[in-house]
């Protein structure tokens, strides 16, 4: 392992596992902001919120386009998480995984600050990472944007071609790719595995971080 190398995380569903109830609880603050906002029924704000999805890659994306919602607003009523501890699911042992793996350590995560925080909080990890760069750091310019993993690099004083990116979603590992990073793909669906192919701009496809420090000498 070279020295000096740093490592880029991903959040959401890469440090921990958010589909069974944080992502259900967040989709439905996001609908019904765009119900009490916009003055929408709950079909109308759905198939809203879908075609932005399409669209921009983000509900978030065409409320600012289109309707001049306030960002910070957006994110702050829609990142409300009373009981987050007990909602996230985390890999069994992986404070020590990440303590042990050699490199500098920053999350990328296109969630807010203040809630990345309070789950690394709960993970008993935050004090492993040199930094949280949020969706307000690229200026509301999510991954894949190019632009955001360029502030990144300028921001945390990262070498592309000597980092990792460590994800659950193939386009931001093909931007990661064509920046010049090296990727690792987190698969967390077990059934049928084996039938997801790895792409060229993957490097390494496992099913969470303890296969993927067994399998470092492969990142070479
Ligand atoms: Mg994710």
């Amino acid at each position: 392992m070279a020295r000096a190398r740093t490592w880029v995380f991903d959040l959401d569903n890469t440090l921990h596992y958010c589909t069974p109830h944080i992502f259900p609880h967040m989709n439905r603050s996001m609908t019904e902001y765009v119900m009490r906002h916009l003055g929408l029924a709950e079909a109308e704000a759905s198939a809203l919120r879908r075609r932005y999805w399409l669209q921009y890659g983000a509900t978030l994306l065409g409320l600012m386009k289109h309707h001049e919602t306030d960002p910070d607003q957006f994110l702050h009523e829609t990142h409300q998480f009373p009981e987050l501890d007990r909602m996230v699911i985390r890999e069994m042992g992986l404070r020590a995984l990440l303590h042990r793996l050699p490199g500098r350590k920053v999350v990328f995560s296109n969630s807010p600050e203040r809630y990345c925080r309070a789950v690394l909080e709960v993970l008993g990890i935050a004090d492993l990472f040199d930094g949280v760069f949020t969706i307000e750091h690229t200026g509301y310019r999510p991954k894949p944007d190019v632009r955001g993993f360029r502030e990144l690099f300028r921001r945390h004083r990262i070498d592309p071609r000597r980092s990792i990116m460590v994800e659950d979603s193939l386009d931001n590992l093909a931007t990661a790719r064509a920046l010049g990073m090296r990727t690792v793909y987190i698969v967390r669906r077990k059934p049928g595995l084996l039938r997801v192919r790895r792409p060229g701009y993957v490097d390494l496809m496992v099913t969470g971080l303890r296969e993927m420090t067994r399998c470092l000498p492969q990142l070479r």
